[in-house]
């Protein structure tokens, strides 16, 4: 990526926040195997690091692309996994349908308090039988006069235990696999919906996973993102900023990585990213 002045602000401001805000409290994070979402949200927000590609109207920067792949870039200085994906869920998986496809009613309540930090985002795609083949989810939601009404599970799931919001795919019809299921954006307090787990990992430890249940979750049909049975579609729209955020990320952490197995001392880790970078 060939970054501009512009970005190279960005990138240092966000460097600056790194160090002041998250390093110094990352191995404790990571031996709690949880950090405190909703504080560090908040904090990112109001400097505007949650909204980078987001509409300016909803509180957002309305940069291009560029800067979210800046962004993750420049996350992978934080030295553990688990609060860079934890942060990327947040901005660039589990709300850009949201921006792309929602409603005014489901950016104004959730999309807006996203960006500010003051609601924390989950994305629930992924199942215990189904993984890489998204279009096999069980998870349904049934129409009931103005409601939807969610029964199902999801596994893996990233903010699990501490997200406001769930940006859920669900079955809502019996049609084609492809055309039946819709995007739905569920509060995480609405009654039914149990932690079943938060699920102990060997890396990505200060991100909390969890293993969820959803027995008759009612929720208002103006939740839905977009169109009914579309949500496959805007899903597989969804995954693609996931992917470019988890790429952008890699580079910077995976080079660490090399450093620390080259036995770089870590006062020399830093420039030695830029350097590697550069070259
Ligand atoms: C730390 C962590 C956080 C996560 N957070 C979230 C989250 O927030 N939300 C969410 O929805 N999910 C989340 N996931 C789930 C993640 O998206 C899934 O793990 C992923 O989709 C893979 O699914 P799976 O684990 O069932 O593996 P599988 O789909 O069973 O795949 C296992 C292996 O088989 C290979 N494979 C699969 N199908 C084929 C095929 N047809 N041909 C050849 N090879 C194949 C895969 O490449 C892989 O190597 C998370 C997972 C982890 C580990």
């Amino acid at each position: 990526m060939l970054y501009k002045q512009e970005h190279r602000e960005f990138m240092n401001s966000l460097s600056k926040f790194i160090k002041q805000e998250i390093t110094p409290f990352v191995d404790e994070w990571e031996d709690a195997g949880i950090f405190p979402a909703k504080e560090l949200f908040q904090k990112m927000g109001a400097q505007g690091f949650l909204g980078v590609c987001k509409p300016e109207e909803y509180g957002g920067m309305g940069l291009d692309y560029s800067f979210s792949l800046a962004m993750a870039e420049t996350l992978g200085e934080i030295p553990c996994g688990g609060v860079p994906m934890a942060i990327g869920v947040q901005t660039d998986m589990a709300t850009p349908a949201l921006a792309r496809f929602g409603s005014d009613y489901v950016k104004e309540n959730y999309l807006r308090p996203a960006i500010s930090g003051d609601y924390v985002a989950c994305i629930g795609v992924s199942e215990p039988s189904a993984g890489s083949d998204v279009a096999a989810i069980k998870s349904n939601a049934r129409s009931d006069g103005d409601d939807y009404v969610i029964n199902g599970q999801k596994m893996w799931i990233t903010n699990g235990t501490q997200a406001d919001f769930m940006c859920m795919l669900v079955n809502t019809s019996d049609g084609p696999i492809h055309s039946s299921k819709s995007l739905i954006i569920v509060p995480m307090d609405t009654p039914g919906i149990t932690v079943a787990k938060k699920l102990d990992k060997l890396g990505m430890r200060s991100s909390d996973t969890a293993q969820l249940y959803f027995e008759d979750v009612r929720v208002p049909k103006r939740n839905i993102i977009g169109e009914e049975g579309l949500g496959f579609t805007y899903q597989m729209l969804q995954f693609q900023e996931e992917r470019l955020w988890a790429a952008g990320n890699a580079l910077r952490s995976s080079i660490r990585l090399l450093m620390i197995q080259f036995h770089i001392p870590a006062r020399d880790r830093f420039l030695g990213n830029r350097f590697l970078i550069i070259r």
